[in-house]
Parts: structure tokens; sequence; C-alpha cells
């Protein structure tokens, strides 16, 4: 799943990065409000990480412009003011949860699994389709019985096609949900990952529709 980050402390946003990345986010960062309602129109990002003081335009317009012009993506807001005011302000203009800094990473982590899984309807921290179930907390795939370990781009890529069991996603628009800006993607990169996928779950789940993408069909 593809994150922006929008924070302008190099620092914390380094430290956030790596634990997204850790955690098998693919993410964007940028460090000021324009480039984050820019970013925001040009590309589905499955959640934002928002600050609250930011150069040119301030967390609190950059949501509030983006919520008036219906993009739905969840916001998180990452910030220091701890004021109660700030909290009520930021949730009225349509952010999804806040976290204030400092926090653990753990604890931003869950929050933002938290309110991705509200924001999917569902409040099961895990995917399940048919006989498949994906746990994002640890990464793991059950399969038949069988409990497996997937990489953080397999995860990806699995949770990618999970999340819209029974449609066909395209080459591009799984590169868009698992690499970020600045990742260098390889032409076979996707299949590469099918590839190793298969060779993990077998070759029935993600199946080929050709010309078109990948899809895992909608069980019950
Ligand atoms: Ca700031």
């Amino acid at each position: 799943m593809r994150v922006l980050l929008v924070e302008d402390d190099r620092m914390i946003a380094q430290a956030i990065e790596l634990a997204l990345k850790d955690a098998s986010y693919a993410v964007d960062c940028v460090s000021d409000g324009r480039a984050a309602e820019v970013s925001v129109r040009a590309q589905q990002y499955g959640l934002v990480l928002l600050d609250l003081g930011l150069p040119h335009l301030d967390g609190f317009e950059v949501l509030r412009n983006i919520r008036d012009s219906e993009v739905p993506t969840p916001v998180v807001i990452i910030t220091a003011r701890d004021a109660l005011e700030d909290r009520i302000r930021g949730l009225d203009a349509g952010a999804d949860d806040y976290v204030i800094k400092p926090f653990e990473m753990g604890e931003l982590l869950a929050r933002m699994r938290a309110v991705l899984r509200r924001n999917g309807g569902s409040g099961n921290p895990i995917l399940t389709n048919g006989a498949i179930h994906l746990i994002p907390a640890t990464r793991e795939i059950t399969f038949e019985g069988n409990t497996l370990r997937l990489s953080s781009r397999e995860f990806s890529l699995m949770q990618s096609l999970l999340l819209r069991p029974g449609a066909i996603l395209s080459r591009q628009d799984l590169e868009d949900r698992i690499y970020g800006w600045n990742e260098e993607v390889e032409s076979n990169a996707v299949e590469y990952l099918i590839h190793s996928i298969r060779k993990k779950l077998g070759n029935q789940i993600i199946k080929n529709v050709r010309g078109l993408g990948w899809m895992v069909s909608k069980e019950k």
C-alpha cells in the first residue's frame, strides 16, 4: 500500500519513512503543504500522514482543501500540537485519527492499520478471501492450513489484490500501490513478484487475465 508522508522535519520524516518501509508500505515524502495537495490529487494513496505545522500551507488547510474536493483518502494527523482544540479541529476538518509527537512507531503503525480497517468497512484486522487469510500486523498469509511469511513487496501485492477480490489490477495499478516515487521499478518487477508468490502459494490463487492484469477471485 502506498502512503504519502507530509512532514517538514527531516529527521522525523526519515525515521517514519524507514519504519513504514519496514512495515511494507511504499512511501512518498513531501515537506510542504502545497506539494502535499498536488501529490494527493496526482496519485491515489491508501493513506496520508499529515503534519500540521508546514511551510506554505498548513496541515489544516491541506486537509480542508482535499476534503472540499472530495478526495476520500484516509488521513492521520501527526503533530506536536497536543492542544485539545487542535485535535478537535483536525478531526472536524476530516482527519480519521491523530498521533501526537513524540510517538512510538509501533503505535503509529497500529493506528494506521485501525484507520485502514475502518475505511475498508471491516473491523477485522485480517483480510480474508475464501481459505486465504492475510495478516497485516505480521505480514503472514495462511492458506490451506499453512502459514507463510511474505516479503515486504509480496505482501503489498497480495494486499492490493485481496482488498478488491474480483477486480482486475493492471501492471500500472500494482506498481502504483507497491512502489514509491524514488524507487526504480524494473519492467518485469510485477511478474517477478507474482512468480515468487506463486512459488509459495501455488499457481491457482493469482489469476492472469490476458492483456489486462491480475486478480484474485472473490470467494465466500
Ligand atoms: Ca512541522
